[in-house]
């Protein structure tokens, strides 16, 4: 409850009640003993003195608040079992404790057991939308926003510059996964939401199709309203350690950025034709490519990908036939160009590679690699394809297979290195944006040093730091995903949603 949302009488009592907190302040300065106040004369020093004394006052206040509250809080009657109905057995007295934003609080509450062996309750726990672990709910979003940044082991040093707290890795880990389970499970039933859409489209007549769309709320985390014109996407995976096996495992990570179009002509300049309609839409996968799609396809959505202006889909990767095999089925549609593009960075390093397998010598490799990598850009890769071959013809013997494959590249892939077409579109030839995505989502943070993920675990946290990404942070903690946060799944059962058939 935010203050705002109080009545007026109540408001009245809170700013009476505030001027005492003040009052109770001035009062404590008069208590400080003298010799003390001599010592502490710095503002830094007096800051800290304050602090010392406020978590106290607060630990202290917080603590009584909710034993109070506890008290006028337990039920007078028995409450009945959740999962039988039947009346659980008092078994008196059991204490409680949680870490908080002010410290450790412990209180007592009645404890019941059902007789049937559907386990213990207190009532006074849920009254209270206390979250699964030792922290509140409070403490659990703080120490998930710090999460989302740093490996969990290295939370506790700046959370402790402003509380001091006795915070742990392994506990910051738990709490944050929790969180993270809770994001993932709202992105599945948002995944599923758009799979139902899909197929309620697909049984209709097309004038139909736009009662189709799922209602806003099954979108779970994910629902924005926006009519791009273009959407950008780009994916690419990462390597990431898991603890089963001590194995790496791909993980995969896309970015959806919806365009709006600001001119209407394709020109040879370098006018602007594009911008960004609203930040860029993250999401991060552990599962097979086939269901990764489904989860990019939901974001997709989500970013108005479905929306009857986004007529141009442009799917930039490195060229791994995985991105270009998925992408064109869950991202196309009626009416939907989809440009397939290379990623000229990419391009460029199978250009170089190539060439430093031919040629001894650097200044060699300069010489006659920097002329093609600058006239890529303006002409595509038909000029490559020529000089390789060329060179092959020249100087037969000397190439070996792993030469070949990057000429190979240019040749399998030419159709999506069409850059002066995508130049002349006014779209991004190069998937920087994803790039830089994998590294800080996968590899500074799932692949930070020494640590071995569980398959939820990673997928949890990289759901959170996903969606802290694309802005959707305060949205999700508004559904206070912590308090309500369910029992963590069985990192074995690894369930997953029943997979479709639209991929065989
Ligand atoms: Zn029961």
């Amino acid at each position: 409850m935010h203050v705002d949302e109080w009545s007026v009488e109540l408001q009245t009592a809170w700013n009476d009640f505030k001027a005492c907190v003040i009052d109770y302040g001035q009062a404590l300065l008069r208590r400080v003993p003298p010799s003390m106040k001599t010592q502490v004369t710095t503002l830094e020093e007096i800051e800290a003195v304050t602090r010392e004394i406020t978590y106290t006052l607060a630990n202290t206040l917080a603590q009584a608040w909710t034993r109070e509250t506890v008290q006028t809080l337990e039920p007078t009657t028995s409450p009945s079992c959740p999962n039988c109905d039947r009346a659980p057995r008092k078994v008196g007295s059991r204490s409680l404790t949680k870490l908080g934003i002010f410290g450790t609080y412990h209180w007592a509450r009645t404890y019941y057991v059902c007789p049937a062996g559907h386990g213990g309750m207190a009532p006074t726990d849920a009254m209270l939308a206390l979250g699964p672990e030792r922290f509140t709910a409070t403490l659990a979003e703080a120490v998930s926003a710090f999460a989302v940044n740093l490996p969990f082991d290295q939370i506790p040093p700046p959370v402790n510059t402003l509380v001091d707290l006795p915070l742990d890795g392994d506990t910051i880990r738990r709490v944050v996964e929790r969180v993270g389970c809770v994001a993932e499970a709202a992105e599945q039933a948002a995944i599923e939401a758009v799979t139902a859409a899909i197929a309620a489209e697909g049984e209709k007549p097309a004038s139909e199709t736009s009662e189709a769309e799922p209602p806003s709320d099954s979108g779970g985390s994910l629902s924005r309203s926006v009519a791009p014109d273009a959407l950008i996407v780009s994916a690419d995976g990462a390597m990431a350690p898991f603890r089963t096996g001590h194995t790496y495992h791909e993980v995969k990570v896309a970015v959806c950025q919806p365009l709006q179009r600001v001119s209407a002509t394709p020109s040879a300049s370098d006018a602007l034709l594009w911008q960004p309609l609203q930040a860029p839409d993250y999401c991060l996968g552990l599962e097979p490519r086939p269901e990764f799609w489904r989860r990019v396809q939901a974001h997709a959505r989500a970013v108005g990908l479905d929306a009857p202006t986004c007529t141009l889909v442009a799917l930039l990767g490195d060229g791994a036939d995985w991105i270009w095999r998925y992408g064109a089925l869950y991202l196309g549609g009626p009416g939907r160009e989809i440009i397939e593009e290379v990623d000229i960075y990419h391009a460029r390093e199978h250009l170089w590679d190539y060439a430093r397998g031919y040629f001894a010598t650097e200044p060699a490799v300069t010489a006659w690699a920097e002329p093609l990598n600058d006239r890529l850009e303006t002409d595509g890769p038909g000029p490559i394809i020529a000089a390789m071959t060329a060179l092959e013809a020249q100087q037969p013997g000397t190439n070996s297979d792993e030469v070949q494959k990057h000429h190979h590249y240019f040749v399998n892939h030419a159709d999506q290195m069409d850059y002066p077409r995508y130049r002349a579109l006014g779209l991004p030839i190069g998937s920087g944006i994803v790039e830089g995505t994998c590294k800080t989502l996968v590899k500074e943070q799932l692949d930070a040093g020494g640590m071995w993920w569980s398959r939820v675990g990673a997928q949890a946290i990289g759901t959170l730091r996903a969606l802290y990404r694309s802005g959707w942070w305060n949205q999700f903690w508004a559904t206070r995903p912590y308090a309500t946060a369910p029992r963590r799944p069985d990192a074995n059962s690894q369930a997953r949603p029943a997979s479709t058939t639209q991929v065989a």
